[in-house]
């Protein structure tokens, strides 16, 4: 398996390669074609977090497994655990001040 990662934050990346090589047995399979060439990446995933108006657009890490043979590119449940993170993140963050800007 080949492992890929993006340049900023690299200490940040380092964590969730970890964490994507630490369950890769039961990842390194693709969902939609069963082949086993599978390039782990880290990609800024960007997603939308309470709804409109008040939504904010929050952004993580998460490791994206690429299928090579077909191309089909999947996040697994770390991406989500890593979602809801940047969640908690950014719910901590947030100050009375910050909530009216
Ligand atoms: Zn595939």
């Amino acid at each position: 398996m080949k492992i890929t990662q993006i340049d900023n934050e690299p200490d940040t990346n380092k964590a969730l390669l970890d964490r994507a090589k630490h369950c890769a047995e039961r990842t390194d399979t693709c969902f939609s074609c069963g082949s086993k060439d599978i390039v782990i990446s880290i990609e800024e995933n960007r997603f939308q977090y309470g709804a409109d108006p008040d939504g904010v657009e929050l952004v993580a890490s998460v490791p994206v497994h690429w299928c090579q043979s077909c191309g089909e590119g999947s996040c697994n449940w770390i991406a989500e655990e890593i979602m809801n993170e940047a969640v908690c993140h950014h719910l901590g963050r947030l100050t009375p001040t910050q909530i009216k800007e």
